[in-house]
């Protein structure tokens, strides 16, 4: 038994939006030319919809980690209540998952969402594809890219970027477990980290590109995370670093308020962020957040 871990449930976060009305809401929302709305859903899930498409990233919409873990030195204690469950999702078309992980690539909601959506197309890591199967996900309906790589996907442009996570872990047969992705649609380039460190060749694969948005993690890593065996993330001062290097227009932050074992206090990546100069948006979960590219 760890001293620092609270093994009390805290009070659960309730989405700004949540279920019928949130699905409404994205539903209906008609983002104009240059303009992005965004709802994140939890961790480091979003819908993401401009003018021509809408597409998911990264949803973890099950209690599946809090099952696993229970009775265990990490127990995965929600802080967020999801705002969303699988089968809600009947509208998918795109969804994609950065990596392997349960927090990215949920067992107890992948599956219910291809199943609800049945055009929606899963895009992962090809190095996960047989991973992926062993959840009962049709390999039909998987796209896979290695890893700096360009795609097509419907209306997106889709550059897969390698992710540190907290190795590379390259192969020459499926390239890349780990992934980023930067989004190119309607004029507007957003880039989604998944977890990652910040490792050499991450800030140059970035700056090839005039990215509008980019969503970083925060949660970073200790000692007992490491001494449990959890995959380690850029922490909030590393993530604002990033960003001075890069330079996005707008940096959003992700990975917190999910699991009690495992978070960061987003107040501090704000401080941090606005001492340095970048700008930044902290979403609440469920909640619409809409930004337009400065003309
Ligand atoms: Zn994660």
């Amino acid at each position: 038994m760890l001293p620092s871990q609270n093994q009390t449930s805290p009070v659960l976060i309730e989405p700004v939006q949540r279920g019928a009305t949130l699905l409404q809401d994205i539903a209906s929302a008609q983002p104009g030319p240059g303009e992005v709305m965004l709802w994140w859903l939890g961790q480091s899930g979003y819908a993401i919809k401009t003018a021509s498409a809408l597409w998911y990233v990264d949803l973890y919409l099950s209690e599946h980690l809090t099952a696993k873990y229970a009775n265990t030195d990490k127990p995965h204690i929600r802080m967020t209540a999801a705002p969303l469950r699988g089968p809600d999702l009947t509208d998918v078309q795109w969804l994609f998952a950065s990596h392997k992980h349960s927090d990215h690539l949920d067992p107890g909601s992948a599956p219910q969402i291809l199943a609800a959506s049945p055009q929606a197309r899963l895009i992962l890591p090809t190095a996960i594809i047989d991973y992926a199967t062993t959840l009962g996900l049709d390999r039909a309906r998987l796209i896979g890219t290695r890893g700096d790589e360009t795609i097509q996907v419907g209306p997106l442009t889709v550059h897969s970027i390698p992710s540190a996570h907290p190795a590379l872990d390259y192969t020459e047969e499926s390239g890349y477990p780990f992934l980023g992705f930067v989004f190119q649609v309607d004029g507007l380039t957003l880039y989604h980290s998944g977890d990652t460190l910040v490792y050499d060749g991450l800030a140059d694969r970035l700056r090839r590109f005039e990215i509008d948005i980019a969503f970083l993690p925060i949660n970073g890593t200790n000692e007992r995370l490491l001494r449990l065996g959890t995959p380690p993330n850029m922490n909030a001062e590393e993530a604002v670093a990033l960003a001075c290097e890069v330079r996005p227009r707008l940096v959003i932050p992700h990975h917190y308020d999910m699991f009690t074992f495992n978070t960061a206090d987003v107040r501090d990546f704000e401080r941090i962020a606005s001492a340095a100069g970048v700008p930044c948006a902290v979403l609440r979960c469920g909640a619409r957040f809409s930004w337009r590219r400065p003309s």
